[in-house]
């Protein structure tokens, strides 16, 4: 006997994809969630949720569970250029950190706990059908069928591969790079996020759980292949070239385990919806992460996928319109944020512009920080 399909498959199961889910799950949709990793697995982000991505944490009801989890709260942004001048500045609301470890489980577990289905560690390495005809998606290990599928596997993934993505194994514009430190010094960071700025890229510094510190960094491949891509080699220069940089890493040691080195990141809108795919969160479109505001964007959208989804599986949206509507609803819930990181990203991404980051950025940052807020 076959199951009967889902209404929903959601493939990915981070920000996105959960917050997502468990909309779907709450609304009554029968939906299940696919991952090719097993939870918690280890994620190159500077794990900053911005004050948007809060609201929407609050508005899934997983707020307090990521307070209780330890999550620092951030209130202030400080600037620092290699020459070491700074500006510093306070962000438009609260944010908090939490590392991508901690905070993606609670919102995948909000998910499971709503009634959604979860496979994990099992990667999709197909998605063929339509919304008329219905999907199958297959894994090494099953075959699955939905009605309606979302995509929200990231940035970079082998299945962009597969469905033809114009972007998949096009030269990498950027790397990101991840490790945790740890270290007494790290309180110094009490209460701010820290963005360095560095010929090629830009490094964040906040203080997570427990008082360890995420170090995130974003850098050209020109910068990665100088440091062979290795974050310790990449340190050791800008520590020689930023005094500030030394300062704020003083007392501060690598956790034990390699350094994340990320997929290549490619920034910018992509779309909406692939054939009669939907999709969500850094699948959908790339935003800068100086702006910290991926992880906000990968929620809203999420959030915002699984309501529609859901009138869908209940007969309210009919399929012939879906795909069109989400198209609509994707470009008002994202369009500004990524005019604005578009466009401030030369002075955050060195060239020219970088000389513009003391007379312009520190403005610039708590403009960007409003300008890259979502609609109210
Ligand atoms: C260096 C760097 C620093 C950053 N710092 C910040 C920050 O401080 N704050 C912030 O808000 N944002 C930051 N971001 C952006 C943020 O990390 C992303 O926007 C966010 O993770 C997007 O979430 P998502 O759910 O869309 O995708 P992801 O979190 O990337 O999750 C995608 C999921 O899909 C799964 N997947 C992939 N392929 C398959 C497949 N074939 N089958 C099944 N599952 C699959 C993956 O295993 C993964 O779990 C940063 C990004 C970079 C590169």
């Amino acid at each position: 006997m076959t199951a009967p399909p889902f209404d929903v498959l959601v493939v990915g199961a981070s920000l996105a994809g959960s917050a997502a889910a468990l909309v779907l799950a709450r609304s009554g949709a029968n939906v299940a969630i696919v991952d090719r990793s097993p939870f918690p697995r280890p994620k190159a982000c500077g794990d900053l949720l911005s004050p948007d991505g809060v609201s929407a944490l609050s508005r899934l009801g997983l707020e307090g569970a990521v307070r209780a989890a330890g999550a620092a709260t951030v209130r202030r942004f400080v600037l620092v250029r290699p020459d070491g001048r700074r500006l510093a500045g306070r962000l438009p609301a609260p944010a908090l950190s939490l590392s991508r470890e901690r905070l993606d489980v609670l919102v995948l577990d909000g998910a499971r706990a709503a009634g959604a289905a979860a496979f994990l560690g099992e990667a999709v390495t197909a998605i063929e059908g339509s919304l008329d005809a219905g999907f199958t998606v297959r894994t090494g290990a099953r075959t699955l069928s939905a009605r309606a599928v979302l995509g929200a596997w990231g940035r970079y993934s082998p299945l962009d591969g597969r469905l033809g993505r114009p972007f998949f194994g096009a030269p990498a514009p950027l790397f990101g790079f991840k490790t945790f430190l740890a270290g007494a010094a790290g309180r110094r960071l009490d209460d701010r996020v820290a963005l360095h700025l560095f010929r090629g890229g830009y490094l964040g510094l906040s203080l997570v759980e427990e008082g360890r510190v995420s170090l995130g960094a974003l850098a050209t491949p020109a910068v990665a292949t100088e440091a062979h891509h290795d974050l310790e080699r990449l340190l050791a220069r800008l520590r020689a070239e930023s005094p500030a940089l030394a300062a704020d890493l003083e007392g501060l040691a690598p956790e034990p385990g390699p350094a994340l080195v990320s997929e290549p990141v490619h920034l910018g809108v992509r779309q909406a919806v692939l054939g009669e795919i939907l999709l969500a969160g850094d699948a959908a479109g790339v935003v800068d992460p100086y702006t910290g505001a991926g992880m906000a964007l990968a929620l809203r959208t999420g959030e915002s996928a699984g309501t529609l989804l859901a009138r869908h599986a209940a007969g309210e949206v009919l399929s012939p319109a879906l795909g069109a509507e989400w198209e609509r609803r994707w470009r008002d819930a994202t369009g500004r944020v990524y005019f604005f990181s578009r466009l401030f990203r030369p002075v955050f991404l060195g060239g020219a512009a970088t000389r513009l980051v003391v007379p312009v950025a520190g403005p610039l940052a708590g403009l960007a920080a409003r300008l890259t807020r979502g609609p109210a």
